[in-house]
């Protein structure tokens, strides 16, 4: 049956299903509905947009009901998928690319042709819910790239290096700063949190913890750590170890909805065997698989990679068994001093069977 597209309403995702068919019931009832199975379920209701244009997700057999103007739009029916889209708000590795303070041949080519090779620092948002990383250039990605983040609701963090974590974020997105958002339950690890407590400042001893603190960030923090499996809202997310900074438990995530998953890999070198094993263990199987560029056409490193080791990390996921039919590969977190521009780093990664990730860049999983 040929993918269709359910509905497209403002500030919400495309959803992607197979099969349509007219729901007879109405539409008043349909929270009510949501609310009952969810309850029966154990699981959290999700609810995407609100009032006149709002999404219902059924906690657990993954059809939709699309509410248009308080009129039942469509309802997809069993056999529907969810697919989960991930956009990527900054694809460069710590210090940009071009790295503004930088003279390199690299950094002077794509100052001139701009476009897909003008790098932001790394995050991305998965369904415009779902923020992995408060990275320090999502102001930036957000007003490009036209996306709002006031739907944000969710926030995993890999870990709390100044390239992926800017606290600042967290007073940005409270009503101290007036925003007009709502909760957000953030997940990161213990160095994550104590360091965004830190540079907050002038924060009781439990930091983020405390309930006057979370209730004036408007933020739920929930301490993660890796080999742990979590549910966040309608996804699930196993917390993945990385092979990246000794100094602190860094995390990369497998992150499903429905029967789809995603692999994130960004920050890290070759995956420790412990990673591999875990990743067996809760039977993961991507359709995406993002992974560390660093180091590019460079050579080898620890904490990062270059495309030899993202080969031979993609022949693994392969012969592990952990890649679905359709799996695909990019590379992200790209160094200005190892990789060229996106043009000639694509056909590159191309004749070697894996695409490369852009700023803006969303692909469907
Ligand atoms: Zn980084
Ligand atoms: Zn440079
Ligand atoms: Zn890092």
């Amino acid at each position: 049956m040929p993918e269709i597209v359910v509905a497209r309403v403002a500030g919400l995702s495309l959803m992607h299903c197979r099969g349509i068919s007219r729901e007879p019931r109405s539409a008043a009832s349909l929270p009510a509905i949501v609310e009952a199975e969810a309850e029966r379920a154990q699981r959290p209701a999700h609810v995407r947009g609100s009032g006149r244009a709002a999404i219902y997700l059924h906690p657990v057999n993954s059809t939709a009901a699309v509410l248009l103007d308080n009129r039942l739009g469509a309802t997809a029916r069993v056999g529907m998928e969810v697919r989960m889209e991930i956009t990527f708000l900054g694809t460069a590795a710590s210090e940009g690319y071009p790295n503004p303070f930088c003279a390199c041949g690299n950094c002077d080519r794509v100052r001139s042709i701009g476009g897909a090779s003008l790098r932001k620092r790394s995050a991305a948002v998965i369904d415009d819910e779902l923020l992995i990383d408060l990275g320090p250039d999502l102001l930036a990605a957000a007003q490009l790239h036209g996306r709002s983040l006031a739907g944000i609701r969710y926030a995993l963090q890999t870990h709390e290096h100044a390239d992926h974590l800017d606290p600042s974020l967290l007073t940005a997105r409270s009503p101290l700063c007036q925003a007009e958002t709502g909760w957000l339950d953030y997940y990161a690890t213990t160095g994550a949190l104590d360091l965004a407590a830190t540079a907050i400042g002038n924060l009781p001893a439990a930091g983020l913890h405390d309930p006057a603190v979370a209730a004036r960030l408007r933020l739920r923090p929930i301490t993660v750590a890796p080999c742990q499996t979590f549910a966040v809202g309608p996804y699930l997310v196993s917390g993945v170890p990385a092979n990246h900074d000794p100094r602190l438990a860094a995390m990369l995530f497998a992150i499903r909805r429905g029967d789809r998953a995603l692999f994130y890999g960004t920050d890290s070198g070759p995956l420790p065997e412990a990673a591999w094993e875990y990743l067996k263990r809760e039977g993961w199987r991507f359709s995406v698989v993002v992974l560390d560029h660093t180091f590019g056409l460079g050579d080898r490193g620890t904490g990062h990679m270059n495309a030899e080791q993202v080969i031979e990390q993609m022949a693994r996921f392969e012969a592990e068994g952990l890649l679905a039919g359709d799996a695909r590969f990019y590379a992200h977190h790209i160094a200005h001093h190892s990789n060229p521009g996106h043009d000639e780093l694509r056909i590159f990664a191309a004749a070697r069977g894996y695409d490369v990730a852009y700023d803006g860049l969303t692909v469907v999983v």
